[in-house]
Formats: C-alpha cells, sequence, structure tokens
C-alpha cells in the first residue's frame, strides 16, 4: 500500500492517562503531519476485550481526560487547513453510546481463523451466542438468516428506554459486549448512555479517583497469553481467559 493511503487509514491508540501517552498524542500528530497525512486519529482506549482486563490501569479521570483535550485543541489550530484531527473520547465520559460496529450485523462481520463468524471481533464473549461457522454454512445464511446474526439486528429486540427513543436508529442502543460485561446482560441498553438505568456504574468509574499504581515489580497490565482449551471447544465461543 503507498505510504500516503496507509496514512490516510492508520487509527492510532492510545491511553491519555499516563503522562507519557500525553506526549505521545502531540509526538503522534507531529508525525502525522510531517509524513503528509490528511487526517489523523486519535482514538482513547474503549472498554472491551482486554482493554476491559486492563481497564483499572487505562481508564484515564476526568482530568487527565481533559489535559489531554487540551493538546488536541491547540493542535488543531496549529493544523487548521492542512490535517484533520479527530479526537474520540472513551465512551464512559460523554454519556453518549456508540453505535455497535455500525449496528449489530448491518454492515461488518468478522471470521476468526477457525470459521467462526461474528457481528463483531468480540461478540464470542456474549451468552448463549450460536457462533455460525463458514465450514457448515454458506456466509449468506449466516448474514441474513442466522440466529446470532438476527439477535440484534435492527430495533425489535430493544425494550425501553431504547425502543421509545429517537436515537434507536443512530445508536442501535449501543454496544451488547459493553451491555454485557457491565451488566451481565446482552440486551440491556448499554451503560455508557446518560438514559441508561445502569448508567450509574459508568459514572462512577469516570468519576473514581485514579487508580494506586501497582506494587513494586507487579506488572503494570495484564497480557494476553496462551490459553489451554479442550480440543473439541470452538475458539471463538471460549470465554475471556
Ligand atoms: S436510550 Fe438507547 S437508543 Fe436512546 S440514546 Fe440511549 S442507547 Fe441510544
Amino acid at each position: 500500500m503507498p505510504r500516503e493511503n496507509l496514512l490516510n487509514n492508520t487509527n492510532l491508540l492510545f491511553d491519555p492517562g499516563a503522562p507519557q501517552h500525553k506526549r505521545l498524542a502531540d509526538r503522534a500528530a507531529a508525525v502525522g503531519v510531517a509524513w503528509g497525512a490528511e487526517r489523523i486519529e486519535l482514538a482513547n482506549v474503549q472498554f472491551y476485550g482486554w482493554a476491559l482486563r486492563n481497564r483499572t490501569t487505562l481508564l484515564p479521570t476526568r482530568d487527565q481526560l481533559s489535559r489531554a483535550g487540551e493538546v488536541v485543541e491547540r493542535r488543531r489550530t496549529e493544523l487548521a487547513g492542512t490535517t484533520e484531527l479527530v479526537w474520540v473520547v472513551p465512551d464512559y465520559f460523554d454519556g453518549v453510546p456508540k453505535p455497535c460496529m455500525g449496528g449489530w450485523g448491518a454492515v461488518s462481520l468478522t471470521v476468526a481463523p477457525d470459521g467462526g463468524v461474528l457481528p463483531c471481533p468480540a461478540a464470542g464473549a456474549l451468552p448463549d451466542l450460536d457462533v455460525p461457522n463458514v465450514r457448515d454454512r454458506t456466509l449468506g445464511w449466516i448474514w441474513r438468516s442466522s440466529p446470532a446474526f438476527n439477535r440484534f439486528r435492527g430495533t425489535e429486540w430493544m425494550s425501553g428506554p431504547c425502543s421509545g427513543c429517537p436515537r434507536r436508529e443512530t445508536d442501535f442502543g449501543g454496544c451488547r459486549c459493553q451491555a454485557h460485561a457491565l451488566t451481565g446482560d446482552p440486551a440491556r441498553t448499554d451503560p455508557a448512555c446518560a438514559l441508561s438505568p445502569d448508567h450509574a456504574l459508568v459514572r462512577a468509574l469516570a468519576e473514581a479517583p485514579p487508580a494506586d499504581p501497582p506494587p513494586a515489580g507487579a506488572p503494570r497490565y495484564v497480557y494476553r497469553g496462551p490459553v489451554r482449551r479442550a480440543a473439541n471447544e470452538p475458539a471463538t465461543q471460549r470465554p475471556a481467559p
């Protein structure tokens, strides 16, 4: 891929809570500009999968987020007319849920190495999701007719407050994986939404004081490692280790 195309499609994910990452935001913008990028996306961590396992370490405070935002605003002013700078805040902070993959089963699918097909890369962690497999069914059937892809497609599955909300066709009730991770029920309104009955869960996390640093010598992050599984257990249905 030509370098300019690569640059135009590169997302940067970082934790603005850590001091070095605040500098990184500044430096990443400088590198992108030097390389001629037309658009740079500075995306904070969203808390799914392994980021959720490491949330205590990765979640910035509101103050840290605000200071990182000031860096972005300064850079935006400097870059006006040359480079678009996109700033994506963690959805714990703004009370506005993000549409799950543009809508469950609406625009995207993921085929895992074992042939399992998922509406989103993290959906394998949802309970009772009968993950279809390209070794058993055609991709067309999986997309149109499989129970997994129809489970949260559209708006029919919704209950309140989403079912009566004017934003239901915009954000589709938020992220099913986040609803499950925080409430235990993937069909509930995403707690990131300010209208969710579970929003206090997210607000408490966003307003919590910074986590204590780990004891000396203890690892700062939980890293992915080899996981032993039964020979007949599909990889896409494994629970997160
Ligand atoms: S209530 Fe549901 S549809 Fe309305 S904004 Fe919140 S998540 Fe979106």
